[in-house]
């Protein structure tokens, strides 16, 4: 069988997931963001700190 995407070619979001070091891993390949290697998610988790995202969203309620 032919699978027409290779997890291991980038044809999409450059983020990789998994332990490339150990041999267990694939790019995200969602559709990139523009002006991004990233899909629009992996763009936010590789330029923002998810501590920041975190304190960002605390809302001042209560
Ligand atoms: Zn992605």
């Amino acid at each position: 069988m032919n699978n027409p995407t290779d997890p291991h070619e980038p044809t999409g979001c450059r983020w990789i997931d998994g332990h490339p070091g150990q041999g267990h891993w694939r790019y995200c390949q969602q559709p990139q963001q523009r002006k991004s290697a990233f899909c629009p998610e992996h763009h936010r988790r590789a330029y923002f700190d998810p501590r920041k995202r975190e304190e960002a969203s605390q809302e001042p309620g209560e």
